[in-house]
């Protein structure tokens, strides 16, 4: 069992009341503190062999709608090429693509042992059913444009909030994301900066992604600059960097989750720490725009946490085994192949403490602990403890088990792993045994 704040236990055990975890331990352990304090081992006992437990992961980046785009989009030419061609596409897309694409997302991620899912959503009408149809904890963060349509900023603010109070209430949270600073009024970005700041908004926004942003807001000039300069007012242009940019309009006043920060200049990661923003690094994206290097040592070196993302399928290619899925595991097994200084620790707390904090929840999700919500993944170990976290970044497909707030919610077919929710229902305590 894989805490992820504690070191690796063999035979671990994890004892579940509800939705959540009453304690974590050794077998044995979890047995004296049950007779301890409550008598003995009350509610059924569920051995489930030779495994690992980890908790479920928290994708930090994600497009669930994008999903079904996989293999229409090429790489080809700059990026503002690209975002023209996601345009074309999104318009010829009905309801029912986007919906059938967003739930086969969402599919992909429970299957593959994530819980938790930070989404950029764009499809306010279609909002509340989406989120009704998953037991993944989905955060919507509702994206905001407004470039093309020139609507005035606070009309929409207040309509993104509108449809965010609207929802009923789930097991994820919601949030704003102004979609990035070249698709955004710098009055937008005030206005949500300001919100954030008054109500306590959570915000995500795509920053500093590629080349062509850079020089957009560093120096006036470049293709994204050139694609734009029609389309909005370009006097923001031309003043610093992207980072610059959203500080000078508030963006860093409240926990920003930065999506992307491939390009940072001058004391742009020490600004982002000193305002307790972390960045979101999507891999498998950031290799197919081959976007320049991401600059893992000089963020880590100021203080800012990292998180993971899978972006969407719409900028992933396939691999050799195949299209890709939306998978955290994936982006994690093409992270350690992009840099194998990186250790299987480190890496593993950008798929769980390190989004669980981004996201307000530290203590609640990415962690197997007394108190925090019984979320896991279960994948077929006979190892020792001390390559467990390997044997997750090297685990290919889908995982046998996903838990969340104590039900079983995924069982790969033909699983080994007697798992099932029936009993479960006073205290289950799910054991590893050697
Ligand atoms: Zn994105």
């Amino acid at each position: 069992m894989v805490p992820v704040t504690a070191l690796p236990i063999h035979d671990g055990a994890v004892w579940i009341s509800g939705h959540q975890i009453r304690a974590v331990g050794s077998w044995s352990e979890i047995q004296e503190i049950q007779s301890g304090t409550s008598g003995p081992v009350t509610g059924p006992v569920t051995d489930l062999g030779a495994v690992a437990l980890f908790p479920g992961l928290v994708n930090a980046h994600c497009h669930l709608d994008y999903t079904a785009m996989v293999g229409l989009l090429t790489p080809q030419g700059e990026f503002p090429d690209w975002i023209k061609g996601i345009l074309t596409l999104k318009s010829q897309w009905t309801d029912a693509e986007f919906e059938a694409s967003w739930l086969l997302g969402a599919r992909q991620q429970l299957e593959t042992g994530t819980t938790t899912v930070a989404n950029i959503e764009t499809r306010a009408h279609q909002l509340a059913g989406l989120r009704a149809a998953t037991p993944l904890r989905i955060f919507s963060f509702l994206e905001m444009t407004g470039i093309r349509s020139g609507r005035e900023p606070e009309r929409i603010l207040a309509e993104a909030i509108e449809v965010l109070k609207s929802l009923p209430p789930n097991r994820g949270g919601v949030g704003l994301s102004p979609h990035a600073p070249y698709s955004t009024s710098p009055e937008l970005l005030r206005v949500v900066a300001d919100a954030a700041r008054r109500d306590g908004w959570r915000i995500t926004c795509h920053v500093a992604e590629s080349e062509p942003e850079f020089d957009m807001f560093m120096y006036r000039r470049g293709s994204l600059f050139s694609w734009l300069e029609n389309q909005r007012p370009s006097e923001d242009c031309g003043l610093g960097s992207p980072i610059q940019h959203l500080h000078r309009h508030g963006l860093l006043d409240s926990p920003l989750l930065a999506v992307h920060v491939n390009c940072l200049w001058g004391d742009d990661a020490l600004r982002l720490a000193a305002r307790g923003a972390s960045v979101v690094h999507c891999p498998r994206s950031h290799a197919y725009f081959s976007h320049p290097r991401f600059q893992r040592e000089v963020l880590t070196e100021a203080g800012v946490p990292i998180c993971l993302g899978t972006d969407s399928l719409a900028s992933t290619r396939a691999s050799r085994e195949g299209p890709p899925v939306l998978s955290l595991i994936d982006e994690l097994r093409a992270m350690a192949s992009d840099d194998p200084s990186l250790s299987p620790r480190q890496m593993l707390a950008e798929v769980t403490i390190n989004p669980a904090r981004a996201l307000g929840l530290k203590s609640v999700l990415g962690e197997l602990s007394t108190g925090a919500l019984a979320d896991l993944l279960v994948i077929p170990y006979a190892g020792s403890p001390a390559t467990v976290e390997e044997a997750l970044i090297h685990h290919r497909g889908p995982v046998a088990a996903t838990m969340i707030g104590g039900r079983w919610e995924w069982i790969a077919p033909g699983c080994s792993v007697p798992v099932s929710n029936s009993g479960l229902t006073s205290s289950p305590l799910v054991r590893h045994s050697p």
